[in-house]
């Protein structure tokens, strides 16, 4: 057995156990962590059938389709001439982060402007499917998924296309300026005095990444003393930012100390803007996203939206991430994880689907009673 094989069974295994565990919290007490390491898998994996493939519609009349892309703009476009190369349609989109996509798809209930909707945590997903704004669509390419089970929703309105874990990234000429000062490695140590007025983090109103963190406080220490944190948390914070990525190139270029940002967008700038930043989790556990995708109710062009979901769930969509420097981890068989270290760490078993039910009420009371969201940093 190739290490690559035993090293992507045993990230499979890991997300499978994650996402196995996930349960509900309870309102005031913090749900199990997964503290164990995930069993390293040391058998040759069961032989799996070859990844479904898109078969091409027999008639297409759609000539365009309208993205609502919340991942990075280079994926964004990279994906676009991707898919405009291989099917002819073109593809407009327009990036936004998630809670503003999902505020835009909630305003266009009656008269969508996009057809689908394709990244973010799937938080946001959930949300939308609760107030009925998804079309259900059962792709052949669901076959392609690592856990079909866990990596699409049960009503097929909204399926996974990729996999991020959050971290921190800390300046380091901050550090070297700041002797005897760490990285932090706890979510308690972005409390520490040194770090006042250091922290950066995008609003959860505005973004997923952000919603990921509060969700992830909330799941790892109950609500009553979760919500105790993000008190101390927001007071910890420089500026609050509208994008999720965002805070790890401000951090970089000296604007703060700390950053929490989806792990991959770090290595991002880590390894393609070198900035000067050094990556670190919370030992205690991590959140992590499902980035997902759906089809919009009402959508105008539905083949080609179809055909789109159908191609983002093969293995050979998947691959371009890293292409157009997106590090997250795929959710389908058959791709090379480029970071296949940003998953082997200490996830909490995220509830996605509570994280997303009660995404309204608890964006609105962070809002409310502990930050508001105007002039946020963009
Ligand atoms: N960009 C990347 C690379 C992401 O992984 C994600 C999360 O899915 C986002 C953007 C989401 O952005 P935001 O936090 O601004 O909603």
């Amino acid at each position: 057995m190739t290490a690559k094989r035993v090293r992507n069974l045993m990230i499979h295994s890991l997300m499978a156990i994650a996402i196995l565990t996930a349960c509900a919290p309870a309102a005031t007490e913090a749900p199990p962590v997964a503290t164990e390491p995930p069993q390293v898998a040391t058998e040759e994996p069961a032989a799996t059938e070859a990844p479904a493939t898109t078969e091409e519609p027999a008639e297409i009349t759609d000539t365009e389709l309208n993205v609502l892309c919340t991942p990075q703009e280079q994926w964004c476009q990279g994906m676009k001439q991707e898919f405009e190369a291989k099917y002819g349609i073109t593809v407009n989109y327009v990036r936004m982060s998630s809670g503003e996509a999902l505020a835009r798809v909630q305003a266009e209930k009656d008269n969508p402007q996009f057809d689908i909707w394709w990244g973010g945590p799937i938080d946001s997903f959930v949300a939308a499917k609760g107030e009925g704004l998804l079309e259900p669509y059962e792709s052949p390419n669901f076959a392609n998924l690592t856990d079909p089970a866990k990596m699409k929703d049960v009503d097929n309105q909204w399926v996974g296309v990729y996999v991020g874990t959050l971290g921190f990234a800390t300046n380091s000429d901050w550090l070297a300026a700041n002797s005897g000062v760490e990285a932090p490695t706890s979510w308690d140590d972005l409390l520490r005095p040194e770090f006042k007025g250091q922290v950066m983090v995008a609003h959860p109103s505005s973004s997923g990444t952000s919603y990921t963190a509060l969700a992830t406080i909330l799941q790892l220490r109950g609500e009553e003393e979760g919500w105790e944190y993000l008190k101390q948390y927001a007071g910890q914070i420089s500026q609050f930012t509208k994008s999720g990525a965002a805070p790890a190139k401000f951090v970089g270029q000296g604007e703060a100390a700390v950053a929490i940002v989806f792990s991959h967008d770090i290595v991002n700038e880590i390894e393609n803007n070198k900035l000067p930043l050094v990556l670190t989790f919370p030992e205690e556990g991590t959140g992590y996203e499902i980035g997902g995708m759906a089809i919009l109710k009402g959508a105008k062009h539905p083949q080609a939206a179809r055909l789109w979901f159908d191609w983002a769930l093969t293995p050979e969509a998947q691959a371009l991430g890293p292409v157009y420097a997106a590090y997250q981890a795929p959710t389908v068989k058959g791709v090379e994880l480029s970071h296949p270290e940003l998953l082997e760490v200490n996830l909490i078993d995220y509830d996605f689907i509570w994280a997303g039910e009660h995404k309204k009420e608890f964006v609105d009371k962070f809002t409310n009673e502990i930050a508001g969201a105007e002039n946020l940093k963009e």
